[in-house]
């Protein structure tokens, strides 16, 4: 096994825990909107909604604000004119924004792993502006080197190529890279399957039968073998 050399983390609900942002908007949102519900049916609507039209965007099939408007119909049922939806669909950014935050032991995580001299990267399957924008807000710009977004490259992960665009960029080849994602198919079969190492980040406990390395949480990342 080659030395390990950096470590590249994704982003949404990894380090930063944007569906509690989602829902924490959503709710006062709908209400805003007329929408009528209990909070627990609100956020798992939203989360539906997301879940039938993100990925739309991540196959290239609409373009980013495609999704947005696209969302802003289903949730509210209603026949909006772009611009409406647009306008709409503000209401709820400017909440979901105020709501961006990481998880608590991101901070001391991210410290350790560059304490141990290895380079710290991001591979998000997210729009660059919004992910740069959040990696500001959140303060975690200044403890990463290189930032890789799927809007910039031909294909976002889980295909090869996007893992090798991240490694490049932080100059270390697959061999030397752990990637660490809320996703397993998308960040841990992904980077795995790109050679790279990978663990799964499952605070929630959902993914105890899966056979890839798992972690309940980023403050059990094994860096031992830089730490010792
Ligand atoms: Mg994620």
């Amino acid at each position: 096994m080659r030395r390990l050399r950096a470590v590249i983390f994704d982003l949404d609900d990894t380090l930063v825990d944007q569906r509690s942002a989602a829902h924490a908007a959503v709710i006062p949102w709908a209400v805003e909107q007329g929408v009528v519900g209990d909070a627990g049916g609100l956020a798992a609507r939203w989360d539906a909604v997301a879940d039938h039209h993100y990925p739309r965007y991540q196959l290239r099939q609409i373009s980013f604000q495609g999704q947005r408007r696209a969302r802003v119909r289903e949730f509210l049922g209603r026949d909006l004119s772009d611009a409406e939806a647009d306008v709409a669909f503000e209401g709820y950014l400017a909440r979901y924004e105020a709501g961006w935050a990481t998880f608590p032991e991101v901070g001391e995580t991210l410290a350790r792993v560059r304490a141990c001299g290895l380079r710290v990267g991001i591979l998000t399957n997210g729009d660059a502006t919004q992910q740069r924008r959040k990696l500001d807000r959140v303060g975690l710009s200044p403890s990463v080197e290189a930032m890789v977004a799927s809007s910039e490259l031909p294909v976002g992960k889980p295909d090869a190529r996007a893992f090798h665009a991240a490694a490049h960029r932080l100059d270390v080849v697959q061999g030397e890279a752990l990637m660490v994602g809320d996703s397993v198919d998308t960040d841990v079969r992904g980077a795995l399957a790109a050679g790279m190492h990978a663990v799964l980040v499952d605070r929630s406990g959902q993914h105890a039968g899966v056979d890839v390395p798992r972690i309940r949480s980023l403050a059990d990342l094994d860096l031992a073998a830089c730490e010792q």
